[in-house]
């Protein structure tokens, strides 16, 4: 550990980009004696420092643990190559950045999985740890590994190499899982019996352990079952849910980091879940049902976040704040309470309707931030498709309100190969944005004279994703993406539009592995051993590599992703239950192609997705500042 730190100090950090990504030492973190604490943990984020502390539920886990007497958590984050490399030159293994220790040192490390773009990270973390990749190549003697985050909702592709995953809600579980293993080593005098740890791990609510299921395949690659084969593994694992946000820990002194990292704000959470019902949006589903934070809670949290980070911006996150059904009250109190000290609040993202217009009037009143929408589509016949409740009316309504108000950029984000989509929706997206455009042309003219709209058209490709009514859909195939994009480009020719689009090709691995089996273990080991790391970032991106990994082991990836399948198949995640059931996606599914659309049930009755059954849970609405479960 002093040798580590020592020849970083002198020899490696003044050499490497950022160095301050790899020090610690920040205004908050926490520095626990490791003699004094029963469990030593390792929260892993398989990406850069700056996406990691950017990240809230890190600084929700890592708090909450460091929180507790009996436990410590420190942080490791996925080195960049500079770094890398001068850790393999000198022989040195990764570390953590708290204590400086060897990342086999610790009990457990947990990985968050955000983004199946990470997968390679993974690995390469693992081995620059010294740690056998494989689970079943692990004894005793080394750290637990466990998953969490989106992409546990089908953790198949990585099953082989992590211990145990959590479904869910990570604090719900998280203390109960290290209460479980800290009694399991202080009964056998500090160490571990791996098997009958992870057994006993495994009759734990939310918690996969993925050697107790083995996938039984058919001639081809056809999935035909996943069986149980440990008797204290349950059949299906249910996902962990918070009950009462305004009950669940939320830290108020996060780390500060000293450099810039993505998102430099408080962090306050006002919501969970969302039930628009976009037919896509994986997270849409698994977050399930909405919670929300009191108002009350939330200023009294803001004030205190304000206090102990000295930010200047506040940012009020979730999957959806303008639905927070207190949203005016909030931004409006907190802007009168910061705008002498000139602390900002701002919203990740607005819908296209409702209170947008106002809020956006308010936000603007200290500081004016890029306004971003998602339309998603470009015609109402495939904005009803995806359950996209958003007209064109009210799209033009909102952005010629924000021109209006001041603001001269605006971004649109749209996916492309959605299912059911013609030239004609295509065609709609450079429409929509052209209108806009010409909106904001005459809107700012009548204001100001001089000043020029500038929008941005965003366009994503469609992935198809576990656990929506969109699983069963296939991808466009790379030509056909391809196509699409360039089809797009053609028809924005407007120098003050600015368009971009992502890769296909890493939206069709994006697809593979969203939902793929244990097949692709090997695919990915064989990927990074060709060198792929960082894949989401476009300088690391290696498509070459890539199809040679899926050649040697005789996959076609198009067969995963671009294939649609069927409701008698079973899919790969059909164990592991978030709550929605499969009964209800198909049905959204089939009223897609009807072009019928579904209500929210914050606003409408239960459409009895399943999960407040499944889970016995309740949605909480806290309009005009009272706390009610609203019933189904
Ligand atoms: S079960 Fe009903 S109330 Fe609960 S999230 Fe689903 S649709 Fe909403």
């Amino acid at each position: 550990m002093e040798e580590i730190k020592r020849i970083l100090d002198s020899e490696i950090l003044p050499g490497v980009l950022k160095p301050l990504r790899y020090v610690g030492n920040e205004y908050n973190a926490v520095k626990k004696d490791w003699s004094a604490v029963k469990l030593r943990s390792l929260f892993a984020f398989p990406d850069l420092y700056e996406v990691g502390m950017s990240h809230l539920g890190l600084s929700i886990i890592y708090h909450l643990v460091n929180d507790q007497p009996g436990y410590l958590m420190e942080r490791v984050f996925a080195p960049w190559t500079d770094m890398e490399k001068a850790l393999r030159e000198r022989n040195i293994p990764l570390f953590s950045l708290e204590s400086c220790r060897p990342i086999a040192d610790f009990d457990c490390i947990g990985f968050t999985l955000q983004y199946e773009m990470s997968y390679t990270n993974i690995l390469n973390m693992l081995d620059l740890g010294r740690i056998p990749l494989r689970s079943k190549d692990r004894n005793d003697d080394y750290p637990l590994i466990m998953g969490g985050g989106p992409c546990a909702s089908n953790p198949e592709p990585i099953a082989d190499y992590f211990d145990f995953f959590v479904l869910g809600e990570g604090e719900e579980a998280i203390l109960e899982v290290f209460e479980l293993i800290s009694r399991h080593r202080l009964e056998r005098g500090g160490r571990q019996d791996k098997r009958t740890l992870l057994k006993e791990l495994a009759r734990l609510e939310g918690i996969y352990v993925p050697a107790f299921y083995e996938p039984v395949y058919l001639a081809g690659g056809v999935l035909k079952e996943i069986r149980v084969i440990e008797t204290a593994a349950p059949s299906r694992v249910v996902k962990r849910v918070v009950r009462d946000l305004d009950e669940a820990y939320f830290p108020l002194n996060p780390i500060v980091p000293y450099i810039e990292v993505v998102h430099d704000r408080v962090m306050l959470e006002v919501l969970r879940g969302c039930t628009r019902g976009c037919r896509f949006c994986q997270a849409g589903m698994i977050y399930r049902p909405v919670r929300e934070r009191s108002r009350a809670l939330l200023e009294k949290q803001a004030e205190k976040l304000v206090a102990g980070t000295g930010y200047n911006e506040i940012s009020l996150t979730s999957l959806s704040t303008s639905d927070y059904t207190c949203v005016e009250s909030l931004v409006k109190g907190l802007l009168d309470k910061y705008e002498k000290e000139k602390v900002g609040v701002s919203l990740p993202s607005l819908r296209v309707d409702s209170f947008s217009l106002e809020l956006a009037r308010q936000v603007q009143r200290v500081r004016k931030t890029g306004l971003t929408f998602a339309p998603e589509a470009g015609t109402q016949r495939l904005r009803d498709v995806i359950n996209k409740g958003v007209t064109e009316e009210d799209l033009l309504e909102v952005t010629a309100a924000a021109f209006h108000a001041g603001w001269t950029q605006i971004k649109l984000y749209f996916m492309i190969g959605l299912p059911t989509e013609t030239t004609a929706d295509l065609d709609g997206i450079a429409e929509l944005a052209r209108r806009v455009l010409r909106s904001g042309l005459e809107i700012l003219r009548e204001k100001s004279g001089s000043r020029q709209p500038k929008i941005t058209v965003s366009v994503s490709s469609f992935v198809p994703k576990a656990h929506t009514p969109f699983q069963w859909e296939a991808q466009d195939n790379l030509h056909r993406l391809r196509e699409k994009q360039q089809y797009l480009k053609e028809r924005i020719r407007d120098r003050r539009i600015a368009y971009h689009y992502h890769q296909a090709e890493l939206s069709l691995l994006e697809a593979v592995f969203a939902r793929g089996d244990r097949r692709l273990s090997a695919v990915l080991m064989k990927a990074w051993q060709k060198g792929c790391k960082f894949d989401s970032w476009t300088e690391h991106f290696n498509w070459q590599a890539w199809l040679e990994a899926f050649r040697e082991e005789g996959i076609e990836p198009a067969e995963i992703a671009c294939s649609a399948r069927n409701y008698e198949d079973v899919l790969p995640w059909e164990h592991l239950d978030m709550g929605v059931t499969k009964k209800y996606l198909w049905q959204e599914r089939e009223k897609a192609y009807q072009t019928a659309v579904t209500g929210d049930c914050r606003f409408e009755s239960c459409v009895l997705c399943g999960v407040c059954q499944v889970l016995e849970v309740d949605k909480v609405l806290k309009s005009e500042g009272k706390s009610h479960a609203a019933s189904n």
